[in-house]
């Protein structure tokens, strides 16, 4: 296989989270405040747990503080809106993210709507989701941002060039089209009701794949020399053994396309970075400092 094809996720997340907390440490200088990150869990869902467990790990590792609430899967949605207004007034925490799914009986649009807009370091709320797609600074959906933080290092911009995304949710398929539309990209999507999704993928000069179907792009949908950004993760059994696997059939593609996201290893890690990234951004804004100066990562 050739790994220069490769992009290295991890790697790019390391230097994303260096950078955080080198500036997280001259605003604690300036500010005297320590940025803080709230994350929020319902429920026993076991790919939640290890994803909050990640988010904690890495924001006590940037030099963060971490709040932490666990709620059991029965809690009422009041006592969950009751927790996020507590969150939202108290000035130590900057950053709040309440850990998707919820459980059936909670309505999590209503639960979102409720963070502080200013505090939405997934960047959910309607206000930031309308911002994005104004072209004003906004908090960015963390996966999505990786995804153009990754894509702008290849092509700074993509005018002329064709971007289509599989997938068409909230949290990664809409807002990356506002991302690649930013990049000058000419943007489709293809969802479950598109007819012909290969046709349509084999005209991409980038391919974000964010559906949910492991090992669904086959080589044959991939134009040669295109760059292909899988943020599927999927847990499969494979020669009785359990593993992660993308949305792209990594193995076979990675013979197309000019460079891949691997999974694990590409998208996940980006993920988490450019939570850390939000943080440090709502920090900075709630405290009328001007944002820091993050084109370095872009580049
Ligand atoms: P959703 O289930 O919310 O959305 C999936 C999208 O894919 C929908 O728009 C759906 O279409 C479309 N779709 C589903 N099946 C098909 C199909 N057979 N053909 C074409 N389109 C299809 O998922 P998310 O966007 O939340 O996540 C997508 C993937 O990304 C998942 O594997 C998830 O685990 C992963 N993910 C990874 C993250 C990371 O950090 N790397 C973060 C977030 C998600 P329709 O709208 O018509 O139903």
């Amino acid at each position: 296989m050739d790994d220069s094809k490769v992009i290295d996720g991890k790697k790019i997340a390391s230097e994303i989270r260096l950078a955080v907390k080198e500036l997280g440490q001259s605003f604690i200088k300036k500010t005297s405040i320590t940025p803080g990150l709230a994350v929020v869990l319902v429920g026993e869902n076991p790919a939640s747990n290890v994803y909050v467990r990640n988010k904690i790990k890495q924001t006590k590792e940037v030099g963060f503080v971490s709040i932490e609430h666990r709620l059991p899967e029965d809690v009422s949605e009041e006592k969950l809106l009751d927790l996020i207004e507590t969150l939202n007034k108290k000035t130590s925490v900057n950053g709040i993210l309440v850990q998707l799914p919820l459980p059936k009986h909670i309505n999590a649009d209503k639960v979102l709507d409720k963070i502080f807009s200013s505090k939405d370091v997934d960047g959910f709320h309607a206000k930031n989701v309308g911002k994005l797609w104004s072209g004003l600074d906004s908090l960015v959906p963390c996966t999505p941002l990786g995804c153009s933080i990754i894509i702008k290092r290849i092509f700074n911009d993509l005018s002329g060039k064709k971007a289509v995304i599989i997938g068409r949710s909230n949290i990664v398929g809409k807002p990356m089209a506002a991302l690649l539309l930013k990049l000058n990209a000419t943007v489709t999507f293809v969802h479950s009701r598109t007819q012909d999704i290969e046709a349509i993928c084999k005209t991409a000069d980038v391919l974000v794949a964010a559906v949910g179907v492991p090992k669904m792009v086959k080589a044959s949908w991939v134009k040669e020399k295109s760059v292909v950004i899988d943020v599927g993760i999927n847990r499969i059994e494979e020669n009785g053994k359990k593993k992660l696997v993308g949305d792209v059939d990594y193995h076979e593609v990675i013979k197309v396309a000019s460079l891949i996201t691997p999974v694990p290893g590409g998208i996940g890690p980006m993920t988490i970075a450019c939570l850390l990234l939000n943080t440090l951004r709502a920090a900075h804004t709630q405290n009328n400092l001007p944002e820091p100066d993050l084109t370095s990562l872009f580049n």
